[in-house]
């Protein structure tokens, strides 16, 4: 990709919700593409460069990192602005925002890093010059973590790294990894794990595709055979790993609650109801509103919910479990939409093929057909919401045990 001329720097604004929604609302409508739109609205497949060019539409405005410190070249945005902006370009069908960048190895860049790790990466992560993915999980390590065993030794000024990681999502994009590798055998599985950052054109790297559910390819397993890493790409000190990646992951659950994607599938949920109205004996009609009405009643406790939160976290406070209870009550919440959606949409939602997902802005079919892409999107790789972050099971033992010890 060609170098990028560097936005001008602009002082951190006050924040007025109304007015700065307003204005995020008015910026999506703008510069988005109506292609990528669409695609977004119809559940169809994203690439790379739509998530790219939308990145950078972002960046352009000086709204991408823009909840980084203005040292590390963002603009302090709070919780709350980062909240308020994220529901509007969901609600008005942007992609989402990837995060393995710029809300993962960016912040553990800019308070991990060194100056010169900061100079190196931190720039092309705001202009998306440079797309990462998260090397965490291994077979054999995945809700613990701790036991990963991906084995990175000392060689001079290099490390050498043999093992893989599993289910590495866009790792088939990404110019780079931040990965946890283990760099020694402590008494505690916890210890000797390091903070590690491979250039994923680096001799010894294998990716091979695992497509998900949705008959999509949007994950990967990484194999390392013999990879030179030099030992200046250590993130903190070698064997600091888990601590770092502690910080990474608190911050991973902040917005999982996703609202603004809930609330513009419901909208998108209450149309398929209201042309399924039309064809429903009146007893169907009534459980089908009945059902509504209770998603309709958890999604608003989700808002709610996430709301709450983010005031506890702006002023300090923090219970210990909100980030686990956001995940499990946001995750299982879209399931369930999207059961209900499928089932609403009736025989339609079954004729569904991946191919279409993929023909992407091509795809031409009727409206049931073609809806049935955006349903069975939702549905199918909707399964993995609640494994990937730490599943439902591990989220419910957290929020138990913190209970149970008050
Ligand atoms: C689509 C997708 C994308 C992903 N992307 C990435 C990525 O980009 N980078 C990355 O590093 N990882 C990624 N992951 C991995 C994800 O974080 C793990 O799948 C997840 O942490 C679960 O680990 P596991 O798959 O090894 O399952 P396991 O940990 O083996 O769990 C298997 C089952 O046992 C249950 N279980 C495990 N331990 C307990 C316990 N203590 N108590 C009760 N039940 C338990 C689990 O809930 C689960 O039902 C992705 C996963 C998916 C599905």
């Amino acid at each position: 990709m060609s170098p990028l001329p560097t936005p001008p720097a602009a002082a951190p604004r006050p924040f007025d919700e109304a007015a700065f929604r307003a204005e995020v609302r008015a910026f999506v409508a703008a510069e988005l593409s109506p292609a990528t739109r669409r695609k977004v609205e119809n559940g169809l497949y994203l690439a790379k460069h739509d998530y790219v060019d939308w990145q950078r539409a972002l960046w352009r405005r000086g709204w991408f990192g823009a909840s980084w410190p203005g040292a590390a070249g963002g603009r302090d945005w709070s919780l709350r602005q980062e909240h308020a902006f994220l529901q509007e370009c969901a609600l008005g069908a942007a992609p989402m925002i990837i995060p393995y960048g710029v809300n993962m190895v960016g912040p553990v860049l800019y308070t991990f890093g060194t100056a010169e790790q900061q100079r190196r990466w931190l720039p092309d992560i705001l202009s998306s010059q440079t797309w990462w993915c998260q090397g965490y999980s291994e077979p054999g390590a995945g809700s613990d973590l701790a036991s990963l065993s991906t084995a990175a030794v000392k060689d001079g000024d290099h490390y050498v790294v043999n093992g893989s990681k599993l289910w590495t999502t866009e790792a088939h994009w990404a110019d780079m990894m931040h990965a946890l590798v283990r760099t020694e055998r402590g008494t505690r599985k916890q210890q000797g794990i390091t903070f590690l950052l491979i250039d994923m054109k680096t001799p010894g790297i294998t990716v091979e595709p695992i497509v998900t559910l949705d008959g999509v390819h949007h994950t990967n397993q990484v194999f390392f055979d013999h990879v030179r890493v030099p030992a200046a790409n250590v993130v903190g000190a070698e064997g600091d790993g888990w601590r770092i990646a502690k910080f990474l992951l608190s911050r991973e659950r902040t917005f999982i609650a996703d609202t603004g994607n809930k609330l513009r599938m419901m909208r998108q949920i209450r149309a398929t109801v209201a042309a399924a109205r039309a064809s429903q004996a009146p007893a169907q009609d009534a459980l089908m509103a009945d059902a509504l009405e209770e998603l309709q009643a958890r999604l608003t406790a989700l808002v709610e919910l996430e709301h709450f939160y983010l005031d506890e976290w702006s002023s300090g406070r923090d219970d210990g479990i909100g980030a686990s209870v956001l995940k499990v009550a946001g995750s299982e919440l879209l399931q369930a939409m999207s059961e209900f959606w499928r089932d609403a949409h009736g025989v339609h939602a079954a004729c569904y093929d991946p191919a279409d997902r993929v023909a992407g802005d091509g795809l031409a079919a009727a409206e049931p057909w073609r809806q049935a892409a955006a349903i069975n999107y939702q549905y199918l790789y909707g399964r993995c919401w609640t494994v990937f972050g730490g599943t439902s099971e591990v989220q419910r033992n957290i929020i138990a045990a913190q209970l149970l010890r008050a």
